[in-house]
């Protein structure tokens, strides 16, 4: 009895999961997560919290999670209140709930490929067509070619992501609003990334007043090195999250996740601290690299794309060998490395280095 053999839907058939490998490695860079643990200080707090919810785990959770969203919409600023945001476990389900009210059969969903991997998966998995738009030579894309390729395709949903992942590709606003423009469709930006990006580097919520079908999603797992504790979050116009109360799975949020992530926002300043060490390692990396000559796309993110590498599969293993992960995101010739400590960065390079060592003596 094997998966093929079950009256599985027909679009699902022979497809693979997302799977990042999840390996026991003494230094893991290969899923964008934040290096630090979460400091002494927020554990406590959150245990408080978590503890604080436990004696009432009987009952369901607040389904509206109004005091975090309130908690959410103060941390993000521009004048939004809990009416302008939405929150699930993890920006996924953030991403798959648009998709469901948005999407769906019939509809199509367009992303300007390499992006994130997730999108077009969840656009599968909402049975919502996809279609690819394209980048620059850089990654880099422009206000003209989107709203071309939008005019093309027409769909339903457009999926920018800035800082972009896998390439740390942060997009101009004039992207967002051709896009806007050029579309009747929702247009979510994925902004995972956000508080990695350099100074200057624009965020979509600034848009948001000007245009009901734009979506602005974030999330804790990165630069909240909340990875594990799953939350994610939008901001949008009140219909938008009105929109999403007609597929969220009621009581999705649990009271625990709800108050872990409400003791961390009270703590935004402590978290938020390892962003500027990581930004530096991120420059460090591209520096380093440019310094062996690898082609390196600059980035707004924790990660760096590099290339030059010819059989990137071969090299990521040597680097593996080597006791450091990093990502082959299935872009011939390149590799992605998340930036963490200094000491991780010590490690990939030196892991690296051996790594081209050996492919140079093949
Ligand atoms: N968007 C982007 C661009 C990402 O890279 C990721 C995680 N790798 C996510 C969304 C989802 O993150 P989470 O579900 O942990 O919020």
């Amino acid at each position: 009895m094997r998966l093929a053999d079950l009256p599985i839907r027909d679009e699902l058939r022979g497809k693979e999961p997302y799977g990042a490998p999840q390996l026991d490695v003494p230094v893991a860079l290969n899923t964008n997560e934040n290096s630090y643990p979460v400091p002494g200080p927020v554990v406590d707090a959150i245990v408080a919290a978590v503890r604080a919810e436990a004696s009432g785990l009987n009952r369901y959770p607040d389904r509206e999670a109004t005091a975090l969203r309130e908690d959410l919409a103060g941390y993000l600023g521009h004048g939004l209140t809990v009416h302008d945001v939405w929150a699930a476990n993890g920006s996924n389900e953030v991403l798959q709930e648009l998709l469901q009210a948005f999407g769906g059969p019939g509809r199509t969903a367009l992303g300007f490929t390499p992006a994130y991997s997730m999108h077009p998966i969840l656009a599968l998995g909402t049975g919502t067509a996809w279609v690819d738009g394209r980048r620059n030579d850089d990654f880099s894309v422009d206000a003209e070619s989107a709203a071309a390729d939008v005019r093309k395709h027409d769909p339903d949903v457009v999926f920018l992501c800035s800082p972009n992942n896998p390439t740390g590709t942060a997009l101009g606003l004039d992207v967002v609003d051709a896009v806007l423009a050029e579309s009747r469709g929702m247009v979510i930006v994925d902004e995972a990334y956000a508080e990695f990006a350099r100074a200057g580097t624009p965020s979509a919520l600034t848009r948001l007043g000007a245009d009901h079908r734009l979506v602005v999603t974030r999330t804790m797992s990165k630069a909240f090195a909340l990875a594990g504790a799953r939350l994610g979050y939008l901001a949008a116009h009140p219909a938008v999250v009105d929109a999403i109360q007609l597929v969220r799975l009621p009581y999705h949020l649990s009271s625990l996740t709800q108050a872990a992530a409400r003791a961390a926002l009270a703590h935004t300043g402590v978290l938020l601290a390892t962003v500027e060490a990581i930004k530096e390692q991120r420059d460090r990396i591209v520096a380093e690299l440019g310094v062996r000559g690898l082609p390196v796309v600059p980035s707004d993110a924790n990660f760096v794309l590099f290339g030059g590498l010819g059989d990137q599969r071969a090299v990521w293993q040597r680097i593996l060998d080597h006791g450091v992960l990093i990502r082959d995101v299935g872009l011939t010739g390149y590799l992605r490395v998340t930036a963490g400590t200094p000491a991780e960065t010590d490690a990939f390079l030196a892991a690296l280095d051996a790594a081209l060592d050996e492919k140079g003596q093949q």
